[in-house]
């Protein structure tokens, strides 16, 4: 395996490998494993249409999971055909990684362009950094709710560049995003990816530890480098 985050802020990494050893009794593996022959089809069909399998799906959920060395989440929740389906990490207690549920709504992906396994796999990794950062304030309006995106598209860059990954779809895609209360616009989320690229690959060339610690500390100098862009795109949201 490739370089991979080494280190955790939250929750203690004692905590995730006791429940990485726990995890493949967890419900999620239901949606892969207990369904019936004809729900699996059906599914195998839809999952076709993106050029996914649940398979796919399965392998590039782990896949960050691992980057980050957090355990599988408790479930995986495909809103795919769900109104207003969203991708998303939906956190429960922030102390923990066992309960933790993704969602994902394929169809809104694919019309982001993140239309391969890689591609989704690096959408996956922004989830798992929302999971890393689910006990870590930022600071900025609102607790830093942009500042939680920012640094969760920063995480994913530093992946894609770590592991050789391809991120031009996942770029391209968030251009074409509109900025709202609760997310910045794709072109700055796109500048915070590819700074996290050359970052992370900058510091394992120059043999600093990646962990979480050093990398947000990057982060964070970024983001006061960008800070007049960040406040000024806000203003049209928060006008104070
Ligand atoms: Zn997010």
């Amino acid at each position: 395996m490739a370089d991979s985050i080494i280190a955790f802020r939250n929750p203690s990494s004692l905590f995730a490998k006791i429940m990485s050893d726990k995890i493949f009794n967890h419900d999620w593996f239901r949606l892969f494993n207990h369904t019936s022959m004809d729900e699996f089809l059906k599914m195998n069909q839809r999952f076709k249409k993106f050029g996914l399998t649940p398979k796919d799906v399965e392998d590039a959920i782990k896949s960050a999971c691992d980057f980050f060395h957090i355990p599988m989440p408790r479930m995986i929740q495909d809103l795919t055909n769900v109104h207003n389906g969203q991708t998303m990490f939906v956190n429960f207690n922030p102390g923990s990684y066992e309960d933790d549920v993704l969602c994902f709504n394929m169809q809104q992906l694919v019309d982001m362009k993140v239309d391969s396994k890689e591609a989704f796999s690096l959408v996956m990794t922004h989830e798992c950094a929302h999971r890393v950062l689910q006990n870590t304030q930022f600071p900025g309006i609102n607790n830093g709710i942009w500042e939680h995106e920012l640094a969760a598209d920063f995480l994913m860059g530093c992946r894609a560049g770590l592991w050789g990954m391809d991120d031009s779809k996942i770029r391209v895609g968030l251009i074409l995003t509109n900025a709202s209360p609760t997310h910045p616009e794709g072109a700055l989320r796109a500048l915070f990816v590819r700074h996290g690229m050359y970052k992370a690959i900058e510091m394992r060339d120059n043999s600093i530890p990646l962990s979480i610690q050093n990398l947000l500390n990057e982060f964070m100098a970024y983001r006061q480098e960008n800070l007049e862009q960040i406040h000024h795109s806000q203003r049209k949201f928060y006008r104070f």
